[in-house]
């Protein structure tokens, strides 16, 4: 045996409630989980590492983070309570427009440090170019990622006047399916990476090329992963583009391409009987209440979704946007919003909330037989959590646990304090294995300060209310 986790709580999430086993024990070998249960059966001194969690740690399949554009961490911060029209094209674009390649890879390895610290597994990674990324920062560090290519046919915007109609290059488009399909030959039977399509969205490209994508998709038994439904200036492209009464979700309809190989980030410009439509097609969903909220200041419709019956992950989209790449924050904010929305406390529990970042993820991005949960022969993907914290005390388990409780309306998620990944340690006792997190901060940091020195004179033009907030002494 190579790793053994022992006198630990484990929460499955396997089996009825989310299988929660006390005074329980881990193995792994070859990458793989090799044994889950209780200490009493575990024979465990042959392991090469035995990490005692003496009875004080919680061990929990590693979560996912399943809608992530890591590189943009590396501007953090730089826009932020402005109107939601002004967001992408004034108040972002100074600066994305100063990004170099190297500035994406090192926003990414900030991402997974984040990410990682607060138990992240698995990065749903969406960017173009994403093989640069998966080669630079998830391959070199051991870190699970799921690669999707944003694949899109826009050329122009003009962005004083972004209501404009956009303007498609299929050849444009065609170079990035291109990438796309250069992932599955490259990596479709890797260990650590699974390979997506990232049609972007409905008001990136044409409905032919869409359909084109999906059948590579489906030649690849794979997915497509879609922005869909994600606010007022998507809706007004596609009205330009349909007609006044079309909508994402009919559009789809209309071309059967509502079907189960979707997956649907965002999904906050529908209605109900739209939702209904999707859940009912086996659509899946991908909600990230943090940047959703903060950005467009509506809360994604993830409970929604769970009580009609849907399959949803969670995600943390941008760091400008949601602020962090946090998914106990993330899950904390699902449940409260979904509470919120239907003025019910029962909406959400944290049996339901918690498996959006665990087997309902998984699922989602259709790599439950790997990961997601608990059992022998899954990857081994796991982290633990030091549950001895003045915010994370009692801990109860009898009569009942309330540990689910605490990890989703108590914890902070700075409590995890080993992560393993395919059987690979890379949080040993809070501190990382390989990756110089100390290096990697100071480097972003300076980086970021350039990077914001050379986007300041278009940012002052862009006019937008940041820069009015900073004329008034506020930032
Ligand atoms: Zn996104």
């Amino acid at each position: 045996m190579d790793i053994a986790i022992i006198n630990t709580l484990i929460i499955t999430f396997e089996g009825k409630g989310l299988g929660i086993i006390k005074a329980g024990g881990l193995g792994f070998e070859d990458g793989k989980i090799s044994y889950v249960g209780k200490m009493s059966e575990f024979e465990y001194k042959n392991a090469d590492l035995i990490i005692d969690g003496n009875n004080k740690h919680a061990t929990l399949p590693g979560l996912i983070n399943a809608h992530i554009h890591s590189p943009l961490t590396i501007c953090r911060g730089v826009v932020h309570d402005i109107p939601e029209g002004e967001y992408m094209f004034k108040g972002l674009s100074p600066f994305i427009n100063q990004l170099r390649s190297e500035d994406s890879v090192l926003g990414t390895k900030l991402t997974v440090i984040e990410g990682i610290r607060s138990g992240t597994t698995t990065f749903a990674e969406y960017e173009g170019n994403v093989r640069n990324l998966v080669e630079k920062v998830y391959l070199p560090y051991n870190i699970r990622v799921v690669a999707t290519e944003t694949i899109n046919e826009r050329v122009h915007v003009n962005i004083h006047k972004p209501s404009e109609l956009y303007e498609f290059n299929r050849s444009k488009g065609e170079e990035s399916l291109k990438r796309a399909n250069e992932l599955f030959k490259k990596f479709k039977n890797n260990d650590l990476v699974t390979p997506m399509y990232g049609p972007q969205a409905l008001d990136m490209l044409t409905m032919d090329f869409l359909k084109e994508i999906k059948q590579q998709a489906i030649s690849n038994e794979s997915k497509t992963y879609m922005h869909i439904a994600q606010g007022a200036r998507e809706r007004q492209q596609i009205t330009k583009r349909y007609g006044k009464d079309m909508t994402a979700v009919k559009l789809l309809k209309a071309n059967d391409l509502l079907d189960t190989t979707l997956i649907a980030a965002h999904i906050h410009d529908t209605t109900t009987e739209e939702r209904n439509l999707m859940v009912k097609n086996n659509v899946k969903m991908v909600g990230c209440p943090s940047a959703i909220s903060k950005v467009d200041g509506i809360a994604p419709p993830l409970g929604d979704y769970i009580r009609l019956g849907g399959l949803a992950g969670i995600g943390t989209d941008e760091a400008p946007g949601s602020g962090h790449h946090n998914l106990f924050h993330e899950i904390k904010l699902a449940s409260i919003f979904a509470k919120i929305a239907f003025q019910d406390p029962t909406i959400l529990p944290p049996w339901e909330s918690l498996k959006l970042a665990t087997i309902s993820g998984a699922e989602v991005l259709g790599i439950e037989d790997q990961i997601g949960s608990l059992k022998i022969g899954k990857r081994a993907d796991v982290i633990t959590i030091d549950l001895h914290q003045p915010h994370l005390i009692p801990i109860i388990n009898t009569p009942f646990h309330n540990i689910l409780a605490n990890l989703v309306y108590s914890s902070k998620g700075n409590e995890i304090d080993n992560v393993i990944i395919h059987g690979k340690p890379i949080l040993l006792n809070n501190e990382f294995v390989e990756i110089d997190e100390t290096s990697i901060i100071n480097e972003v940091n300076n980086r970021a300060q350039e990077i914001c020195e050379n986007a300041s004179e278009d940012w002052e033009k862009s006019n937008s209310k940041m820069v009015e907030y900073h004329k008034s002494g506020f930032i």
